[in-house]
């Protein structure tokens, strides 16, 4: 299996090649040449495998330089080394008649990034290998909040590896911030920047363009690559959770296979839910996939009107990791949507670099809502999502899964069928938020006291990565100018 950029289909690469480098030189993402497909009994098959197994599978399909050798040792590594509570990464909840929460927050930090950036230091670790790259793998992250502190979990203490993340200073959560700063590790470091997501993101993309940046770095025996779902290695590892959320409502006989199942997921690079649509591409029986976004919904607009449109405010909200209004990922969609036409693709992204818009064709437009339709939920109407969920069934959401299930409950009209709503926080990630919503009195000073309070209230348990937390000192203070992101991390390297 190969890889091509979507901005440059003569630009060929193998699958390790495209997991060490992140982006393409073009500025374009990787994509596999032809997405595989599931036959009705592999999907058969894997219903009866656990996590570990269909992760084996589905990455089998994908990178094609890489041994079953390889693939089994990444990803026992990943999920069988006690990582995940009770060895389950994905569990599936019931909630009402004819709809699931597929939790994705049982790793180490809480939130489903850890589903990809547990699995993605083994994958480039074997990418340099295969490779000889002796390099040191210097990962630059620019996070929304919960990339960063996954990724620093991820490549800490991991060798030939270097982490530098950069957050928006006031943009992530009283505890994301302090999980990364109080992140343990010689190889990682953390920066604050004065900006927003969107600022912290394209200026990590252009220190990755920057050639001559390159050529310093290589000369210092270092090179970059990236952790953010630009890397196709970061999309691979959550097929498989779509994978596994059909096998196990088909196992448990929740669904009849073939039985369309719909997905609603809370959105904010496009990483996500364009893992559910490859998965759909590949075979798995899915419905509609509903992308739901909070008040920053430059994409459920855009599914609305077919533009793009990113002038526009933009919002701090209950739910940081969705702050986002360029969408990365979308243009993966865009090369799907266009044919895979790459002049297309470069089209559209340089009208959106240069005036922040974009509209797509009629065709791309008629494909997009064949398999997408999506809606957006307010900071208001989020937090009263959380108390009635609660309410009714004594499940508490955090901020960004209760956008998806606010959104799932607007567009309950125009599905068929059953729905799995991706659950992508704890709620203990963001409890001062949640204890909010559910009208609980303000809590006393400091970070855990709104973790003690919504404990107190509700009896959930709350998450052991977060207890070990209250005992760990912030490690790293640094702030800086989002403009100066290639100053400071020159610094850091050394250079
Ligand atoms: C990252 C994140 C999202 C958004 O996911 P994308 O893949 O960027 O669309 C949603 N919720 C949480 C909790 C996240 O950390």
């Amino acid at each position: 299996m190969r890889y091509i950029s979507t901005r440059d289909k003569g630009n060929v690469k193998t699958a390790s090649q495209a997991i060490l480098q992140g982006i393409g030189e073009d500025g374009g993402l990787f994509v596999p040449l032809e997405l595989p497909t599931f036959s009705q009994e592999e999907l058969l098959r894997m219903c009866a495998l656990d996590y570990a197994g269909r992760a084996e599978q589905v990455l089998a399909k994908f990178l094609g330089d890489f041994t079953a050798e390889e693939i089994t040792g990444c990803v026992r590594a990943a999920y069988t080394g006690g990582r995940f509570e009770e060895e389950l990464p994905a569990p599936l909840s019931r909630l009402g008649e004819d709809c699931y929460l597929l939790e994705l927050w049982h790793g180490p930090t809480c939130a489903f990034k850890d589903i990809a950036l547990q699995l993605l230091p083994g994958l480039m670790t074997v990418s340099a290998r295969k490779n000889a790259v002796k390099d040191e793998l210097v990962i630059l992250v620019a996070t929304s909040g919960d990339t960063g502190k996954a990724a620093l979990e991820g490549f800490a203490g991991v060798p030939g590896t270097r982490v530098l993340v950069f957050y928006p200073q006031d943009g992530v959560s009283a505890m994301q911030k302090h999980q990364m700063r109080a992140q343990e590790g010689e190889n990682v470091c953390v920066c604050a920047i004065e900006g927003n997501f969107d600022d912290a993101q394209t200026g990590v993309k252009r220190i990755f363009t920057d050639k001559a940046f390159a050529g310093r770095m290589e000369k210092a025996g270092k090179r970059f690559s990236s952790a953010n779902s630009i890397n196709f290695g970061r999309l691979l590892p959550q097929i498989v959770y779509y994978v596994g959320a059909y096998c196990d409502l088909v196992r448990d006989e929740e669904l009849a296979f073939g039985e369309p199942l719909n997905v609603v997921v809370p959105t904010g690079n496009f990483g996500n839910i364009l893992a559910a649509y490859y998965a759909k591409q590949m075979g798995v029986p899915l419905g509609k996939l509903v992308c739901a976004s909070n008040r920053n919904n430059v994409l459920s607009d855009f599914l609305e009107s077919g533009v793009y449109d990113r002038n526009r405010g933009f919002y701090t909200t209950l739910s940081p990791s969705m702050d986002i209004l360029i969408s990365s990922n979308l243009e993966r969609l865009l090369f799907e949507l266009c044919g895979r036409d790459e002049r297309q693709v470069s089209a559209l992204m340089a009208q959106l670099q240069e005036e922040g818009r974009y509209t797509i064709s009629a065709p791309m437009r008629a494909a997009l809502r064949k398999d997408f339709t999506g809606g957006f939920c307010g900071d208001d109407e989020t937090r009263t999502v959380i108390r009635s969920v609660y309410e009714r069934y004594s499940y508490l959401l955090d901020p960004h899964t209760a956008v998806a299930f606010g959104v799932y409950e607007k567009v309950l009209p125009q599905l068929e069928g059953k729905t799995v709503v991706v659950s992508t926080a704890s709620p203990y990630k963001f409890a001062g938020s949640v204890c909010e919503a559910l009208g609980l009195p303000a809590a006393g000073e400091g970070l855990f006291a709104d973790i003690d309070a919504l404990h107190a209230a509700t009896g959930t348990a709350v998450p052991a990565p977060l207890s070990r937390l209250r005992t760990k000192e912030a490690r790293f203070f640094d702030s800086c100018p989002a403009g100066e992101m290639p100053a400071y991390c020159a610094r850091q390297m050394g250079l």
